[in-house]
């Protein structure tokens, strides 16, 4: 058996959650770019985007009515003058200053109100005639409209650093005037796979040769997750081949590998950690799939001289595990290496459509289906072949989460899930 890190550490699930959450806590980015807004949606603000003016600028109507004083109509039905009409964008000298007592003013959606209005009234409730109108309707104080500032005063914060940016967050950019903004350069993820019987994608494999997909899967799963994936050649069970590769994929900001961290004759990965004298934070989690995953750092001989050392995963070859071990453990180092705030891993829960049997003793992520029956959610197991079924897994959408102390669960309980 290779020569691994000399203590083996296999943490429990939430145990080896927190030592990632941890060292993400740690991270903090700044290398930053400016890019136009139109190219920001998923990027990670670096400078928080701040009101330049009160929002909304003027009291604003939200509908198509009347403007009024509400004591005006505080007894109905009631008569009031009528002395005009606002439109949306309507000049201010155009609008009158005050209502006066018992007058209204019609007013168009997005207009802004005379001072003393403080409420719109529908005009399904009104009826019209020449300069009169006839109100029928109560009309509560503030009704139908948004007071200047009430969404945000100027100079507040309206999008936070670390935030990644959707289209909310890119609108209110927008409404502040912002052509461009301000956001973390994405942080290059390098992906080395390995193991002597994986070949490209366009080579004709062998017929005990495998392609390669977990690249393929971890780039998507890189992308999603804020990271540039920089994909290194595949490199086979040899020490020295590996050692040389794995160098190169320390220079990136994190390292991740696939295959070769069990405990198989061949499986070199810990071992030329070692030899590059590797701190390991966790050999193996107590999950399934994806038991041998590693987390650690390592500085090389390039790396010294920048950042104290590089984050690494060893993630286990089984595709599945692959998908599952980059989910719960590097997502957030990628995370935070993109700039973004943490989050905590987010389970809902559903109802087991049929009984589920495991042995104890793992914390299990099982590709399963989540549909609604009848306004209920329900969640069903996909049949599976085990950690390489990546064929199952694709017609799964999420995977239910079951603790290690379950060996059955029965039929209609509410279990976490994780949805992908
Ligand atoms: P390992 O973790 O190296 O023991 O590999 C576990 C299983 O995953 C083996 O059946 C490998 O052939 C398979 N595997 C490893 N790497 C890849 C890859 N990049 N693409 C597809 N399958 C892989
Ligand atoms: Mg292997």
């Amino acid at each position: 058996m290779p020569a691994g890190p000399a203590v083996s550490n296999i943490l429990s699930f939430e145990d080896a959650r927190r030592v990632v959450e941890e060292h993400a806590s740690l991270i903090h980015p700044n290398a930053t770019e400016s890019v136009d807004l139109l190219a920001a949606s998923g990027r990670v603000l670096a400078t928080p985007i701040v009101a330049d003016r009160e929002l909304p600028p003027f009291s604003r109507s939200t509908r198509d009515g009347y403007a009024v004083r509400s004591a005006d109509v505080s007894t109905v039905p009631v008569v009031l003058q009528l002395i005009g009409e606002i439109r949306a964008g309507e000049r201010i000298e155009n609008i009158p200053g005050n209502l006066e007592k018992s007058q209204a003013v019609s007013i168009m959606t997005g207009a802004p109100l005379p001072n003393s209005a403080d409420a719109v009234v529908m005009v399904e409730y009104t009826s019209q005639d020449g300069n009169r109108v006839e109100i029928q309707r109560k009309a509560a104080d503030g009704e139908n409209v948004v007071p200047r500032g009430a969404e945000a005063h100027a100079g507040g914060e309206l999008v936070a650093r670390g935030v990644r940016l959707n289209e909310a967050a890119i609108a209110l950019a927008a409404s502040t005037g912002k052509s461009r903004v301000e956001v973390y350069k994405r942080p290059r993820i390098a992906v080395l796979t390995t193991g002597d019987e994986i070949v490209n994608i366009d080579a004709n494999p062998g017929p005990t040769q495998i392609r390669n997909s977990n690249s393929y899967s971890l780039a998507v799963q890189i992308q999603r997750a804020g990271g540039d994936p920089v994909i290194l050649p595949i490199a086979p069970d040899e020490a020295s081949a590996l050692h040389q590769l794995i160098e190169q994929g320390l220079k990136s900001d994190l390292l991740l590998l696939t295959g070769g961290v069990s405990m198989g004759r061949y499986d070199l990965v810990e071992q030329v950690l070692s030899e590059l004298t590797a701190e390991f934070f966790f050999t193996g989690a107590k999950i399934q799939p994806g038991r041998p995953v590693v987390f650690g750092r390592c500085s090389t001989s390039a790396t010294a001289s920048q950042n104290p050392a590089t984050y690494f995963f060893g993630l286990p070859g089984n595709p599945v595990s692959t998908m599952v071990t980059f989910e719960l453990f590097a997502r957030p180092i990628v995370e935070a290496l993109a700039g973004m705030l943490p989050r905590r891993l987010l389970f809902v829960y559903a109802k087991l459509k049929s009984e589920v049997r495991v042995k104890p003793g793992l914390t299990r992520f099982l590709p399963a289906i989540l549909s609604v029956e009848f306004g209920d959610s329900i969640v069903s197991l996909v049949p599976w072949q085990g950690s390489g079924d990546v064929a199952a897994t694709a017609r799964s959408n999420c995977y239910i989460v079951i603790a290690p102390n379950r060996e059955r669960i029965p039929v209609d309980e509410f279990v976490p899930i994780m949805v992908r």
